[in-house]
Formats: structure tokens, sequence, C-alpha cells
């Protein structure tokens, strides 16, 4: 236990006593939004356990969710090396952004456009081929988030831990069939879908991937 003024000691605050939160998914690391503290939000943010942010536009103490009920549960906070920004790990309840999105940053600049090389630099982001577990965990993170209508995801979250459960056993089973069958084909088909039905399990337990990855380097490290 400390007092606010030793724990917000290190924390730079701007000429209007504010100071920048970039907020994260704690378990997709998504980042999800920016928004201001000052040190009534902070202090606020420090005893809730919950988000508190100083809105510039209107000029008040905002505790995120209020109205929409997206309230952000506080996991860690961390400042950086000069202690200007803040990092919020978050469990986000809907979505973070008011447009409904999971995440604020949704619009993306063209690379490239401006200079040869950027396209290299485009190109590059699909080399390592498990890096396609990292963008399924933040999709099927967005899906949770904003549950658009029509995709299965978003019925998986509707049906709830029980019919996860489920589809987990039922896929186990048909990668089972799958290899007893000698047949490739569908072992890649049913192992996609066993992974798939995996990971929306871990989301819905809130297991972030990397916990699961850093175990499995552990055991190889022994
Ligand atoms: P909420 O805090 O989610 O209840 O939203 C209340 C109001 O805060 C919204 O109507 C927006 O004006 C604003 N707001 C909510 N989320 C964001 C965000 N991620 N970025 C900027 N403004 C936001
Ligand atoms: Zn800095
Ligand atoms: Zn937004
Ligand atoms: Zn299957």
């Amino acid at each position: 236990v400390g007092t606010l003024e030793e724990l917000t000691a290190a924390i730079k605050w701007d000429a209007n006593g504010l100071v920048p939160a970039i907020v994260q998914d704690a378990a997709s690391k998504d980042v999800l939004m920016m928004a201001y503290m000052n040190r009534e939000s902070l202090k606020l943010t420090l005893e809730s356990d919950e988000t508190w942010f100083w809105s510039r536009s209107r000029s008040e103490l905002w505790h995120k969710g209020a109205t929409s009920g997206h309230v952000q549960k506080v996991k860690a906070l961390k400042y950086d090396c000069d202690g200007d920004t803040l990092l919020v790990l978050v469990d986000q309840a809907g979505p973070a952004c008011h447009t409904g999105r999971y995440s604020c940053f949704y619009n993306e600049m063209k690379l490239g456009a401006l200079a040869d090389g950027g396209e290299a630099a485009a190109e590059s982001k699909s080399a390592d081929r498990f890096a396609m577990l990292g963008r399924l965990e933040s999709v099927i993170a967005q899906r949770d988030a904003e549950r658009p209508e029509g995709a299965y995801t978003t019925y998986l979250f509707e049906k709830g831990i029980d019919k996860i459960l489920k589809k987990v056993g039922e896929e186990t089973a048909e990668v089972i069939i799958a290899a007893k069958n000698r047949d490739n084909d569908e072992l890649r088909y049913e192992a996609s879908d066993l992974i798939f039905h995996l990971m929306v399990l871990l989301r819905e337990a809130k297991l972030p991937l990397d916990e699961v990855m850093r175990e499995l380097d552990r055991r190889h490290k022994k």
C-alpha cells in the first residue's frame, strides 16, 4: 500500500495536468483506445480497478462504460520510460470504441503509397506462418466484443461456455477419427476446427494465447 503521491511520483503530467493512457486488451494484446487521465481520474482508476479518464471535449471526469456499460476492468497499469504515457491492460466488456467497434484503431493507412520500400514492409507481415494464431486470437476477440449478426463466432459466444465446450469435445473426436482413418486431408480440416474452437474457449476463459505459448516454452527448456 502507498499514497497516491508515491504511486504517481514518476508520472509527467502535461501543461494541462493530463497524461495519455493507451488501453490494451489484457488477453489478445490488441490496442483498444487512447484517452487522457488527470490526477483525479488516475486515483479513481486505482481505487476502483475500472478505467476513469478526463474527457477534454466535455471537460469532465469520465468513467468508461458509465452509459454504454462497456466498462474496462483493470488488470495492470504501467507507465513508460519517461513517465509521460500510461499503458492500461484491461478486460474489456463489449466494444471499446463508441462506434461499436472492438478497437478504436480500425482505420488503416496504406503502406507504400508514398515511397518505395513500404510494400516490402507490408509483405514481411505474413512471413511468420504462426503469426496466424495471433491474428485469429484478435479476430475472435473482435467478434466477442462486436457480436456481428450471422457470424458463427457470435453464435458460439451467445450460446455460452457449455456450447463451446461441446464443440471442443466434438472436434476432438473428429480429429481422432480423421487420424484413425489415416486421412490427412480430413485431419488438416478437423485439426483446424479444433484449434479454432480451442481459441474461442481461451477467449471465453480470458486466458491469453501468450500464456499457453509460454507454458509450452517452459516445458521445452526443461
Ligand atoms: P461510455 O464511456 O462507453 O459509456 O461512452 C460514453 C461516451 O464517451 C460516448 O458517447 C463517447 O462520447 C465517449 N467515448 C466512449 N468510448 C470512447 C472511446 N473509445 N474514444 C473516445 N470517446 C469515447
Ligand atoms: Zn514516453
Ligand atoms: Zn473510438
Ligand atoms: Zn470438425
